[in-house]
């Protein structure tokens, strides 16, 4: 009989959380879903619970509470972040799909760690502000994560393919973002629909605006660099337009070991529901090499896009640092989508607010959010500077 596997989904509402029900809704024979989270969007979370018929579910507006609760009294239904921190913690989870957006999603993943889950790790700011404390929790409890981000799952599986001390470098590939090829000049005035476009990938706001920063790929060697433990050195960023290498690693031997495939988030969330299986699903798309004309391959133009610049720097100082560039990144992006600043200034919040900062340690979780709760007062006193 097959054992199916209980899930839980926090962030079912959003752009990996729904690619996870497609995922799950094409597999029932393997996956149920034990316990789902929303924030504002109670509306389609009704939706998913009459389809999904969840245990547990969580919701961050009273007002969302309230229907949720009246109208299926058997349900369990929680609040706001307790919530969220109740659902990562779940006895009767097998797995637990990280799929919040910021640095919400710290307790929630740190509950789950306690309790020894398999997380299925898709919320990247949770690992670059808070890497140092999960990587020591990793170290004492029998919890694991795999990645779902698409580089990082590619990088998973790459690794695969060799010992870690024959690892040469780490090469993670970015798309450009929906400006790539723009002057600072150019980038100047743009609005915020132009960069809520992504060439390849549809995704969540705030994920889409770091693309188009590359402040995106900036956490993601961050991420990296802790879920990998390769230092910072052996870490290279790869303009790749085309989104179909999603990554590789390079071995000592000059050996290289990529992960090839369509665009398409369920195939890493797929990967990290079943690993070290793999089982297939008629959701999932085979890349047809014919219709690719050509795979290409660039720097980053560091002058324009500093994303990846200070996420190097961030990383490199350490401790507290990294948690101040994903605060600052957060409350940037928030004052963009909000038409509070333009662009180019969420750069400047960034590196201020960097430069302000006296580093400490954040081997706990106080101290994380303590890095995190300064980083985004900071970075609101220096928008009102402007
Ligand atoms: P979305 O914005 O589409 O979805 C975010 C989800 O989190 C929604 O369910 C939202 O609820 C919920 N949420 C937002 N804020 C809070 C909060 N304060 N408390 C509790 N829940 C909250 O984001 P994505 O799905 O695009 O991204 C999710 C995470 O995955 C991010 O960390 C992103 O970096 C990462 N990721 C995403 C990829 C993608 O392709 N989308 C690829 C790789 C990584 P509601 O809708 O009800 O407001
Ligand atoms: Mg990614």
């Amino acid at each position: 009989m097959i054992n199916i596997k209980n899930i839980t989904i926090l962030g079912s509402t959003g752009s990996i959380g729904t690619s996870a029900l497609e995922v799950i809704r094409n597999k029932s024979s393997e996956f149920n879903v034990v316990a789902m989270s929303a924030h504002y969007n109670h509306k389609l979370l009704i939706e998913q619970i009459e389809e999904f018929k969840p245990e547990y579910v969580s919701i961050g507006t009273k007002v969302g509470y309230e229907e949720i609760i009246t109208k299926y009294p058997d349900l369990e239904v929680y609040l706001g972040n307790e919530g969220l921190k109740k659902l990562g913690g779940l006895d009767k989870a097998d797995i637990v799909l990280t799929a919040v957006s910021g640095a919400v999603g710290i307790e929630a993943t740190i509950e789950s760690i306690k309790k020894e889950k398999r997380i299925a790790l898709a919320n990247k700011e949770t690992m670059v502000a808070a890497g140092d404390l999960i990587n020591n929790m990793l170290k004492e409890y029998k919890a694991e994560i795999i990645p779902v981000d698409s580089e990082h799952s590619a990088i998973y599986q790459s690794l695969l393919g060799g010992k870690k001390n024959e690892v040469n470098k780490i090469i993670i590939t970015a798309s450009g973002g929906t400006f790539r090829g723009k002057t600072l000049k150019e980038l100047n005035n743009v609005k915020v629909e132009d960069a809520l476009k992504h060439p390849n990938w549809s995704m969540g706001k705030k994920i889409t605006v770091d693309s188009s920063t590359l402040c995106n790929k900036g956490l993601e060697v961050i991420e990296a660099h802790q879920l990998f433990n390769v230092s910072y050195d052996n870490i290279e960023v790869l303009v790749h337009p085309q989104s179909i290498i999603h990554s590789m690693v390079e071995f000592n031997d000059m050996s290289i070991i990529a992960q090839l495939g369509v665009p398409d988030m369920k195939v890493p969330i797929q990967y990290a529901f079943t690993y070290p299986n793999r089982i297939s699903n008629n959701v999932l798309k085979s890349l047809d090499f014919k219709t690719i004309s050509n795979l290409t391959f660039d720097q980053v133009d560091n002058d324009v896009f500093k994303g990846v610049e200070y996420a190097y720097f961030a990383g490199r100082v350490g401790q507290s640092m990294p948690a101040v560039y994903n605060a600052a990144n957060e409350i940037a992006v928030d004052e963009f989508i909000n038409g509070n600043i333009k662009f180019l200034d969420i750069y400047r919040v960034i590196k201020d607010t960097m430069d302000k900062h006296i580093v400490h340690s954040v081997d706990s979780l106080e101290k994380v959010i303590k890095a995190d709760t300064w980083a985004r007062k900071e970075a609101l006193r220096i928008i009102k500077t402007f």
